[in-house]
């Protein structure tokens, strides 16, 4: 719900100050509507209703996938499309990926979102919403901001709603911030009282390939973004992800895999390679050769994952479902 539109509205109603910290914490619990909010009187749960949408958000599709993942694509107020993923894992863990914009200003050549036309940051209220819809179907631990856009480019709002997400049950700490290396935002973040993760999407180890794949390496070099990388983990200790989606026959070879293990310092970054969820213009790395670059890394000292593949049969990839939405 629009917490900035509560609280004035709570105000104009003259309400006591706490009323705002009741509503939200009711639907921060998973309350389906205020008529869940026994504490908060009745004829106010009934104003409320009328004047503030319980969510900002309205779910435009929902595709579950055989093995659990749930995909959302909402629609803002103003009809912009965003999605939203919840992953059920075995062990229990329950994890959200969020976007932190409609759209995206950067234009990564391999990134379903990149392709689209950037629409704007979302609020902080936004962002909490795709989280509640999740909410209030089971309890969750865990987020990462990787859904669509760029975190670090809407750093204000992102953190505005961090700063609410234990109140869902999801801890700074298991709370994780993609960024394509954007370097103002990730000092920004070092700076920031919130003990969360850092995920770097670097996707190859020299600047030359770095800047075909993501225009935005122009901008920050990798030097430049590990650098930042590096001060966010002396801030923090705490280790920095590097992500880097497999190409094939572009990122991929067994000199790209030694080249990542000069650059990156293995007591400050682990690596997450990601299977390609292919969305155009290039193919993915097959099983076999990303077991052999992990295997490279490995014996260079790096721990590198593969990360498991979900909801493949849904488009879950960045942007899949909301590129082919119509805008
Ligand atoms: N802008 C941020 C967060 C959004 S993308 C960032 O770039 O980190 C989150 C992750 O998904 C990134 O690592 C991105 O490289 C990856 N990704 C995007 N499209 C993908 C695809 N089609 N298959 C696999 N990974 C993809």
């Amino acid at each position: 719900m629009d917490l900035d539109l509560l609280q004035r509205t709570l105000d104009e109603l003259g309400q006591p100050r706490f009323r705002a910290k009741q509503v939200w914490e009711w639907a921060a619990r998973g309350a389906a509507g205020y008529d869940a909010m026994t504490n908060v009187p009745a004829a106010l749960r009934e104003e409320l209703a009328a004047r503030v949408p319980f969510s900002t958000l309205e779910v435009e599709r929902e595709a579950l996938a055989k093995d659990g993942t749930l995909k959302v694509l909402f629609r803002t107020a103003d009809g912009r499309p965003i999605e939203a993923v919840l992953m059920r894992y075995r062990d229990g863990r329950r994890s959200i990926c969020v976007s932190s914009q409609s759209g995206c200003p950067l234009t990564c050549t391999f990134c379903a979102t990149g392709t689209m036309k950037f629409g704007r940051n979302l609020t902080a209220s936004e962002v909490l919403d795709q989280v509640l819809h999740f909410r209030r179907i089971e309890p969750v631990d865990h987020l990462v901001f990787m859904g669509m856009g760029e975190p670090l480019m809407n750093l204000d709002h992102v953190l505005a709603a961090v700063e609410r997400l234990p109140d869902v049950g999801i801890t700074n700490r298991r709370t994780g911030i993609s960024t394509v290396g954007w370097v103002p935002g990730i000092d920004r973040l070092a700076a920031s009282p919130f003990p969360v993760r850092l995920a770097l999407s670097l996707h190859a180890p020299e600047d030359a390939l770095r800047s075909q794949i993501m225009p935005v390496n122009d901008r920050y070099s990798i030097e430049e973004v590990l650098a930042a990388c590096e001060r966010f983990y002396e801030a923090k200790r705490r280790q920095v992800f590097v992500e880097y989606v497999m190409l094939k026959g572009v990122n991929d070879h067994h000199a790209h895999a030694v080249g990542l293990a000069q650059l990156l310092d293995p007591r400050i970054y682990k690596l997450n390679l990601i299977p390609y969820n292919p969305t155009g213009s290039y193919d993915g790395s097959s099983r076999d050769a990303i077991a052999a670059f992990r295997a490279v890394l490995e014996e260079h000292g790096l721990t590198a994952t593969v990360r498991l593949t979900r909801g493949q049969d849904i488009d879950a990839a960045c942007g899949q479902l909301a590129a082919k939405a119509p805008a």
